[in-house]
């Protein structure tokens, strides 16, 4: 039975996307998952919703009911089942974009939808779909106070020369054009858990978080403060990723519009959905995949993933070199994110092409890290300790949503 103390703090934390819903019930003081799932296809005649409570997956049709609105009635009701509803003390929501407006978690109340309905020009497929998940959750948990967590809110006290591209500055003023980096989440977490692995104060921490899934960013953590990071105005920019290119030159895009008739949305379908590792491998988006190409039979098909990765790798140690500079000092490199947690392939290929700046990883340590262990992975002549931390996002919402609701219970 998933049910508990009902004065301790259970927060549902939902991740909107424009056809999934993540869901979590987190006790943000034990940090317990007490229940979990994904509504996929959303909008769509086979959308379908799976919990997992106390490691048992049930996965049920949506149907005809397969709004976002009638998802969450669907996590409601699973809350129910479990004896949680009465215990849940505040919603919490991953939202994508927060421009400027938010520099940490807050509240939600009427301002707070607005702005980032304002701000959904710059996150079109991410913002309209978190603005319907909280619209829904209000509706069915009026009683509940929600709280909204940004994914760039933690990259906000980037200087000015890291966040401004070095093109007209009125862009910049008139339409908020600069950078604002996402997974700012696991960013804080994962700096957090690697000053606690140090044993040192977070002020007094600075480290390189490189995260590492689907989505891939980088972040200098200046005593404890995101000082760079490699995503942009939008998640496209910095690392490969799995089907986003990263870094390309901007001429491309005149390139492909004068010469090949691209259009605004082949521009965008290329960048976000056909780069990255899929787009140079032609194989896949999905990194254990090609590391298992690596051994195919088939000589074409093992070149064309070694490739994939040789990129991929090659760009994150060109970031973790080039990020020394926003930095006074380097306590640690701290991989997370499904690949940074898990292929210690990828991380010693990595570490490889950063020997001159004194780094070296332990091949033992490193292998023995895999499977969500974490761990110190650095060998003993290593100028800087390389860590694996496991990033936790949904719990920073939950902790940051129980901290916001208490403070208004006790205003
Ligand atoms: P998301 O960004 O969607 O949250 P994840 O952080 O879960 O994604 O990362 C997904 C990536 O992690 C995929 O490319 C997957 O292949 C990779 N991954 C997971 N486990 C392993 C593994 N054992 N070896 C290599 N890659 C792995």
């Amino acid at each position: 039975m998933a049910s508990n103390n009902s004065n301790e703090k259970n927060i549902l934390v939902l991740n909107c996307g424009s056809s999934s819903l993540k869901f979590a019930v987190i006790n943000s003081e034990s940090t317990d998952l007490l229940l979990s799932g994904i509504a996929e296809r959303l909008n769509q005649s086979d959308a379908s919703i799976t919990t997992k409570i106390n490691g048992t997956k049930n996965t049920e049709a949506l149907g005809e009911m397969n709004s976002h609105l009638h998802a969450i009635k669907q996590v409601g009701h699973q809350l129910k089942l479990n004896g949680l509803i009465d215990t849940i003390y505040a919603v919490g929501h991953r939202v994508v974009h927060g421009g400027e407006s938010f520099t940490q978690s807050v509240l939600i109340d009427q301002d707070v939808i607005n702005a980032i309905q304002e701000t959904s020009g710059l996150a079109p497929l991410h913002n309209p779909a978190n603005l319907t998940g909280i619209k829904a959750a209000t509706e069915l948990f009026p009683n509940l106070p929600q709280i909204a967590v940004f994914d760039t809110a933690f990259h906000q006290t980037m200087p000015e020369h890291a966040y401004l591209y070095a093109i007209d500055k009125t862009l910049y003023q008139q339409h908020g054009i600069r950078r604002y980096g996402f997974h700012g989440t696991s960013h804080y977490f994962v700096s957090r858990e690697a000053a606690n692995v140090l044993n040192k104060p977070i002020e007094q921490t600075s480290v390189i978080t490189v995260h590492l899934g689907n989505g891939c960013s980088i972040c200098a953590v200046e005593n404890g403060q995101s000082v760079d990071t490699s995503l942009g105005l939008t998640p496209v920019e910095g690392l490969v990723m799995g089907t986003r290119s990263g870094d390309v030159d901007p001429g491309l895009i005149i390139y492909l519009q004068s010469q090949h008739q691209y259009s605004t949305e082949d521009i965008d379908e290329l960048l976000n959905k056909k780069s990255g590792l899929l787009g140079l491998s032609q194989i896949s988006n999905d990194c254990r995949t090609l590391e298992e190409a690596l051994d195919s039979d088939n000589e074409a098909t093992q070149k064309q993933a070694q490739l994939a990765l040789d990129v991929f790798c090659y760009r994150v140690s060109k970031y973790v070199a080039s990020y020394t500079c926003a930095l006074s000092h380097l306590d640690a490199i701290v991989f997370t994110g499904g690949i940074g947690e898990n292929s210690d392939y990828i991380r010693k290929t990595v570490v490889e092409r950063l020997n001159l700046m004194g780094l070296f990883v332990d091949e033992q340590k490193n292998i023995q890290a895999r499977f969500g262990q974490g761990g110190e992975i650095q060998s003993e002549n290593s100028n800087v300790k390389i860590l694996v931390v496991p990033t936790n996002e949904e719990l920073v919402i939950a902790q940051d949503a129980a901290r916001l609701a208490s403070a208004q219970v006790t205003n």
